[in-house]
Formats: structure tokens, C-alpha cells, sequence
């Protein structure tokens, strides 16, 4: 999966919402979130973010926001 992460932060962008083909961009408390599950890792988003705040989950030290993504998308 694909994860949103702090440089997202009050930027709010939502390019990244009208590229991806399966809808799986949610509103955060304060930024923008990905639904990990429903994520299917095309690639799409990544390069539409102004903020360069998208990154794949293998990167490394992400943990965090994957949680964050995970909890923030499973509210709605
Ligand atoms: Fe959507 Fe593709 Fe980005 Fe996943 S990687 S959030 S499916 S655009």
C-alpha cells in the first residue's frame, strides 16, 4: 500500500483524490489518509502530490503512518 504521510499536513491537496482509480483517499483530522486495504498500490498518486507527502510502504520508518492511514481511514 500506498501511504500519506506528515508532509501532507494542512496542504490538502487533493490531486492525488482525482487520480486514484479505486477512490481510496480519506479525510484525516488534519491531513489526507489512504485505506490501506482498499489501496491496490498502482502508483498513481504518487507523483500527483505537490508535496511529494505519498510514499510506498517499503520505504523504511513508516510504521507510524501506516497506522495513522490505517486508523484515520476507518472511520468513515
Ligand atoms: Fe489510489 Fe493507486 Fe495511490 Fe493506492 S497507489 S492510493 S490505489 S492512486
Amino acid at each position: 500500500t500506498y501511504v500519506v504521510t506528515d508532509a501532507c499536513i494542512k496542504c490538502k491537496y487533493t490531486d492525488c483524490v482525482e487520480v486514484c482509480p479505486v477512490d481510496c483517499f480519506y479525510e484525516g483530522e488534519n491531513m489526507l489518509v489512504i485505506n490501506p486495504s482498499e489501496c491496490i498500490d498502482c502508483g498513481v498518486c504518487e507523483p500527483e502530490c505537490p508535496a511529494e507527502a505519498i510514499l510506498p510502504d517499503t520505504e523504511d520508518n513508516l510504521e507510524k503512518w501506516l497506522e495513522l492511514n490505517t486508523k484515520f481511514s476507518a472511520e468513515w
